[in-house]
């Protein structure tokens, strides 16, 4: 049998311009796939549309455009693939593992586990309540690229979750784990903030049957408060006018070691440059400290 071949994903939430952070995640995602003669497909991750900024996802491509990335295919955008998610549910709920939750926000705020309180109710199906998977009381463990073995128990650490809020919105963990199966994806490559979110992914792709692609968790960019740097914390849109530039500052800070005068060099180089030379195993674990201009 001939291993799949390789294709990643990059999956953006549209906040709107891009900052340093956004541009590592897509830089080591991108090399990641591209590095392997892999495809790479873009996402536009708009499943809250409660946040959504008109124009966010346009500039967020154009932006991405600007610094050199090629997508494979068309854009896709998680607002509009609400049936493929119904359908999920359809799975679950068939397999009983989903039951409706009317805590408040306020009732579970000092709880970083959910407790449970509504898995034995039996509520009713309304449109209003929110729809928690249950979980089990066992470890899921995963092999991260670059973090190594990671494990977690889901009944233990994180208790049912919620797959579709009360506002009738699918939740983020539902909506990625059908669009990387249903894309094909063999490999997440993001930010290390969703590292803690993977077991409820993995235990997701188990209860639907899925493949359970690789993962690939990158350092993040924070300040000295050890914040993650983005929009919430007033990052600096990059100056599109730069890329070359700010892709050798993402290169750097990936611990990659371009060649300084690549720095002055032109985009296709530099980026020609990145693919030949990627290196998994030089990627920091540890988080990057910057200090804002
Ligand atoms: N949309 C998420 C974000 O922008 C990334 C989700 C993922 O890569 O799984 O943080
Ligand atoms: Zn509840």
């Amino acid at each position: 049998m001939t291993k799949p071949s390789y294709r990643g994903r990059f999956a953006p939430s549209p906040t709107g311009e891009l900052h340093l952070g956004t541009l590592l995640a897509a830089t080591g995602s991108y090399l990641q796939a591209r590095s392997q003669q892999g495809e790479w497909l873009m996402r536009i991750e708009d499943v809250d549309t409660t946040r959504r900024v008109p124009g966010a996802a346009d500039a967020l491509l154009r932006a991405l455009e600007a610094f050199g990335f090629e997508w494979d295919g068309g854009e896709v955008y998680q607002s509009q693939r609400t049936e493929l998610y119904k359908a999920a549910l359809a799975i679950l709920s068939e397999k009983d593992l989903i039951y409706p939750c009317t805590c408040s926000r306020k009732q579970l705020a000092n709880e970083t586990v959910y407790a449970g309180h509504c898995r034995h109710r039996h509520l009713p199906l309304r449109e209003e309540y929110a729809l928690r998977l249950r979980v089990e009381d066992r470890p899921i463990n995963f092999d991260d690229a670059v973090i190594g073995p990671y494990r977690q128990n889901l009944d233990r650490e994180c208790g049912d979750f919620v797959i579709k809020r009360k506002d009738g919105l699918f939740a983020y963990q539902l909506a990625v784990v059908v669009d990387d199966a249903e894309q094909g994806i063999t490999e997440v490559v993001r930010g290390v903030d969703l590292l803690d979110s993977t077991p409820r992914q993995i235990y997701l792709q188990q209860q639907l049957g899925y493949v359970q692609p690789d993962y690939l968790h990158l350092p993040l960019l924070i300040d000295k408060h050890g914040q993650k740097l983005g929009k919430s914390t007033g990052a600096a849109a990059l100056d599109l006018s730069q890329p070359v530039q700010h892709l050798h500052a993402a290169l750097t800070l990936l611990d990659q070691q371009p060649p300084a005068e690549l720095a002055k060099d032109d985009l296709n180089t530099l980026w020609q440059w990145a693919i030949e030379n990627w290196d998994t195993r030089s990627i920091p674990v540890q988080n990057k400290v910057i200090t804002q201009n």
